[in-house]
């Protein structure tokens, strides 16, 4: 169904955002950390109108589902609270909101690691920006789109999703200091593609591993005397922790490191080496990874062609991610028949392969 159809009236205004995939940096942006995201192509659209009512009105086209926001002081529940988070953080900062008719179509695979939930909360707060005219920026954008996961969706994310929906494009990888938010628009490897392969395994331990990992991190750092973890440089720092924190904070300490490599500028072969390192080192140290993943990637990791794959996103099921030399994308097709072949059931979550081309 249309807007018009649902609402009986034309939007005023529309607005999008893409998904994202994170190439390296996983599990850092909360330990004020560094990330290196990407956009992805596909993007989530919100069209938005002014209610005749008393109350917002949200139709979700890809759950056919329509909620009306009968009384504003009750937080709902399901995709309405993110639409009503970005509504409410809005208006927190002093902005008047009047009530809308906002509609949502989408193209970003939802609940699979491509952070359809930050591409909403973004696209959302960019129509309402546009059609109210308001100054804010694409950074505010992300730290208002953050706010209402948070404390709206009651999910603890950090600010790695919300900043690459607003600020990446897919030509570029987004470098982003968690901390200082400095960032940086960073070519992609030339002459590689980067493909994400869904591994077909729900993420079902995902926000109860997640949340015991960054408790995990706040003990290490509390025990090392740092404010966060991304305060460490050297490795080796975290050899005098007990287990499993020694682990959990080397990760965090290399991944960070590996990330800044990069900003130094790679060559393929070396990006690929570094998403190695960096899934062997969630698996062995921070233990988010699970079988299917490891074999998804081992797989990837042996086909000709692919510089590099690991898990992207919080691991516990999701998502694998693979850089590969522009022209051998086939091979990554490929070894994603030889991972079903084996009795799962994963897909290709990225259809138009974004591409870097010198
Ligand atoms: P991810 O961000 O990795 O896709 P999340 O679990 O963080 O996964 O967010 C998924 C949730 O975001 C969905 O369950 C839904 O509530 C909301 N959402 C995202 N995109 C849409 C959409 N197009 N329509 C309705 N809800 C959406
Ligand atoms: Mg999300």
């Amino acid at each position: 169904m249309t807007f018009q159809e649902i609402f009986n009236k034309p939007p005023e205004t529309e607005a999008s955002a893409p998904g994202r995939v994170n190439l390296l940096g996983e599990h850092t942006d909360y330990n004020d950390g560094f990330v290196l995201p990407t956009a992805i192509p596909q993007q989530t659209t919100v069209k938005l109108g002014y209610s005749n009512d008393e109350q917002h009105q949200f139709y979700s086209e890809n759950l056919q589902e329509r909620v009306s926001i009968l009384d504003i002081h009750h937080s709902p529940s399901g995709f309405a609270s993110y639409i009503f988070g970005c509504i409410e953080v809005v208006k927190q900062a002093q902005y008047t909101i009047p009530p809308l008719n906002i509609y949502v179509q989408s193209s970003v695979p939802i609940g699979s690691g491509l952070s359809s939930s930050a591409a909403l909360e973004v696209a959302t707060i960019r129509a309402i920006r546009e059609l109210l005219e308001l100054p804010i920026n694409d950074v505010e954008i992300a730290q208002f789109a953050q706010q209402a996961e948070i404390h709206y969706a009651g999910v603890q994310c950090g600010i790695m999703d919300q900043m690459a929906c607003s600020l990446a494009d897919n030509q570029h990888i987004l470098f982003l200091d968690t901390r200082s938010l400095e960032r940086q628009l960073l070519p992609l490897p030339s002459n590689t593609s980067i493909v994400v392969i869904d591994s077909g395994v729900p993420r079902t331990l995902a926000s109860s591993g997640y949340n015991q990992r960054r408790a995990e991190c706040q003990e290490a750092a509390k025990l090392l005397f740092v404010r966060a973890l991304r305060d460490i440089t050297d490795a080796s720092v975290t050899e005098s922790l007990p287990e499993p924190l020694n682990r959990r904070a080397r990760h965090v300490v290399t991944e960070n490191n590996r990330v800044l490599e990069v900003l130094q500028g790679v060559k393929p072969e070396r990006f690929g080496e570094l998403m190695n390192a960096s899934h062997a080192s969630l698996r062995d140290d921070y233990e988010v990874s699970v079988p299917a993943l490891d074999k998804l990637v081992e797989i990837l990791q042996h086909t000709p062609g692919v510089y590099g794959a690991r898990l992207t996103g919080a691991g516990f099921g999701g998502a694998c991610v693979a850089l590969v030399a522009s022209g051998k994308e086939e091979g990554a097709i490929q070894a994603l028949e030889q991972y079903n072949h084996a009795g799962y059931t994963g897909k290709i979550l990225v259809p138009e392969l974004i591409e870097a081309r010198d």
